[in-house]
């Protein structure tokens, strides 16, 4: 039988597409392997930044980095790459990383890189959110897999 599809940020597979150079690996990587197709996106990677990069924050719906820079372009773009990927293949749920500018799925860091965080969504979280993809955050794999998947 064919697996669901899933579009998953990259770093929660291991790949090292964090600001800082790492990644956010999932302890729960092979079993989401083994219940879903995965597409791997990382919104920041695609819209042109460099790994390891400045981390950024959004403030008055645009992202700057922390030296000031603003680069709600990169971010933009790196959304809607990310919703091509997900309409050409048909996807309807994505697991993305917490409280990224990019993929947070309920929160983000307030603008002023003081580590406080307000309720919101990254930027290309909510793309795919306006276009109807039901968004789950890495502290709601258990309810992915029960909601998503057959298996028991
Ligand atoms: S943009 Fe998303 S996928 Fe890329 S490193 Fe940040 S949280 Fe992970």
């Amino acid at each position: 039988m064919m697996k669901p599809k899933l579009l998953i940020s990259a770093c929660l597979t291991g790949k090292n597409t964090k600001y800082s150079g790492g990644n956010n690996l999932s302890p729960f990587l092979s079993e989401l392997e083994k219940r879903f197709d995965l597409y791997l996106i990382c919104p920041e990677v695609m819209g042109g930044l460099p790994t390891p990069r400045d981390p950024s924050e959004q403030k008055n719906n645009k992202v700057f980095s922390n030296t000031g820079k603003d680069v709600t372009k990169e971010f933009e773009l790196g959304a809607r790459l990310s919703l091509e990927i997900a309409l050409k293949n048909n996807i309807q749920f994505a697991l993305l990383k917490e409280s990224s500018p990019s993929c947070g799925t309920h929160q983000i860091y307030d603008g002023t890189f003081s580590g406080k965080k307000i309720p919101g969504e990254g930027v290309a979280a909510q793309l795919l959110k306006e276009h109807g993809i039901q968004l789950y955050s890495e502290n709601e794999i258990l309810e992915l897999l029960k909601e998503q998947t057959n298996e028991d």
